[in-house]
């Protein structure tokens, strides 16, 4: 026990609660500070279990005087508190990293810009299918330090975003996976890519030659990071690819996916995956290849790779009305995302972009729009950069500035045959609460139809 040891969790929500419950539990002297009000079922947790916090402010003096800060995802490293702990030398850790200290269950870790929940909910699927004792963590489900907690999973899944993997040191994944790297956050990372791809191979760090690290071998960003620095990562490396090059783990081969581990080889037809899409193939790819890697049968992988029901917001079919599918996309929060959405459409296409705009490029989707899209309905506040981007390059174009207004513009346009997609490239927040809120709406209002 380390009775006299004092902890400080900033932030008290999903994570930092958590983490309070488990340096509770290990015997420390904890503290608790979030800067805003804290939701109510946390602050229910931390009276009920009787653990100090405050919030609306920080009471420096108490929190200088910690020994380890364990720091919540969402608080920048530029926060004036965090400037003041990292001037005064205190360590400051992750609640991913705290968690880790107190078990051995397997850790298999996804990260990349885009894929994640998909590819965590889907290898989650794998392994309970298959009858294993796995918790779900990180970004999605409960976090890990309350499942270590409150009791012991063999493994877990766990979704891990560039910000929990900044604050990680010891922390070892044993099976890492790394899904691609696009630009992103770049305001947390001083608008430098490399940092936040530094950030991202932070998942390959303390692994070894027994660990595994699948990739995506034609990522040019992974790729040039590999040659760069390919020698510091340990790990038994399990490359996937549509193509069949040496050294690719998981490929597609005369409309097969096959996957090889070990000596043996797995496959199946590509036409029976659940998920739909290029990019759901490497998503299927990853989540595959980490299960073998937990040697699930073939039979459990063919079986849970072609009944997964998919995430909501995400590519999600929703209805068909007067012979037109409507699909919610709403996670798509940037145009690298819509670009994938955009390629896995087979019919003509009503797009609904807009939102706020993360300093988007929408170049990269011109081609494709050009090539599948008759309509476009802007959703958002402003809309002049869409506007100005895409005027004269699509037949017809519209404005709505409520769901409901979107979904009649859509309707009005739309002919038998066509999808009506909602991936909008950009947050929701000018609008609506979150993506969820916004794809939702999206959903009620297709049901009225
Ligand atoms: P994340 O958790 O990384 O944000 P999600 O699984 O929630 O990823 O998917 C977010 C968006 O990215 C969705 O719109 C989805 O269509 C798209 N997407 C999913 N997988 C990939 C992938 N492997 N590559 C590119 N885009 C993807």
């Amino acid at each position: 026990m380390n009775e006299q040891k004092k902890i400080v969790v900033l932030g008290a929500g999903e994570s930092g609660v958590g983490a309070a419950v488990l340096a509770q539990k290990k015997g420390f002297d904890v503290f608790v500070s979030d800067s805003s009000p804290i939701k109510e079922s946390y602050r229910s947790m931390l009276i009920q279990k009787g653990i100090e916090y405050e919030e609306g402010h920080h009471s420096e003096e108490r929190i200088l005087s910690a020994d380890e800060i364990i720091k919540s995802p969402g608080i920048p490293n530029d926060a004036p508190m965090i400037i003041q702990v990292t001037e005064k030398g205190i360590p400051v850790i992750s609640e991913i990293e705290f968690a880790g200290r107190y078990t051995d269950a397997k850790m298999i870790c996804i990260t990349g810009s885009n894929g994640k929940t998909t590819t965590t909910m889907l290898t989650y699927h794998l392994l309970s299918s298959a009858g294993l004792n796995v918790g779900l963590a990180g970004n999605v489900g409960k976090s890990l330090a309350l499942q270590v907690a409150e009791g012991e999973h063999d493994c877990y899944v766990i979704e891990l975003s560039s910000f929990q993997l900044d604050n990680m040191y010891d922390f070892k994944a044993d099976i890492a996976i790394l899904l691609n790297i696009t630009p992103d956050h770049l305001d947390r990372y001083d608008h430098q890519f490399q940092n936040y791809v530094d950030a991202k191979f932070r998942i390959t760090r303390n692994q070894t030659s027994d660990d595994a690290f699948i990739y995506w071998n034609d990522d040019p960003v992974i790729r040039k990071e590999l040659e760069k620095h390919g020698s510091e990562i340990k790990a038994t490396r399990y490359p996937f690819s549509l193509r069949h090059e040496p050294g690719v783990r998981a490929y597609i081969e005369s409309l097969q996916l096959v996957i090889e581990t070990h000596k043996d080889k797995f496959q199946m037809p590509v036409q029976e995956l659940a998920l739909p899409g290029e990019h759901n193939t490497y998503n299927s790819m990853a989540a595959g290849l980490s299960a073998r890697l937990m040697d699930l049968s073939k039979e459990n992988v063919r079986r849970s790779l072609s009944d997964f029901k998919g995430v909501e917001h995400r590519i999600e079919y929703i209805a068909t009305v007067a012979g037109v599918r409507y699909i919610n996309d709403s996670k798509a929060t940037n145009v690298n995302s819509c670009w994938y959405a955009l390629k896995s459409m087979t019919t003509p296409v009503v797009l609904i972009l807009g939102g706020k705009d993360k300093g988007n490029d929408y170049s990269e989707i011109e081609d494709l729009v050009r090539e599948k899209v008759h309509a476009l309905v802007f959703l958002g506040v402003d809309n002049r950069k869409l506007h100005a981007f895409f005027d004269g390059k699509v037949e017809h174009i519209a404005e709505a500035h409520s769901m409901k207004e979107c979904i009649e513009q859509c309707q009005r346009m739309a002919r038998k045959g066509d999808t009506v997609l909602l991936s909008p490239c950009c947050a929701s927040f000018d609008l609506f609460s979150s993506y969820e809120d916004r794809g939702d709406q999206f959903r009620n209002c297709v049901k009225n139809l």
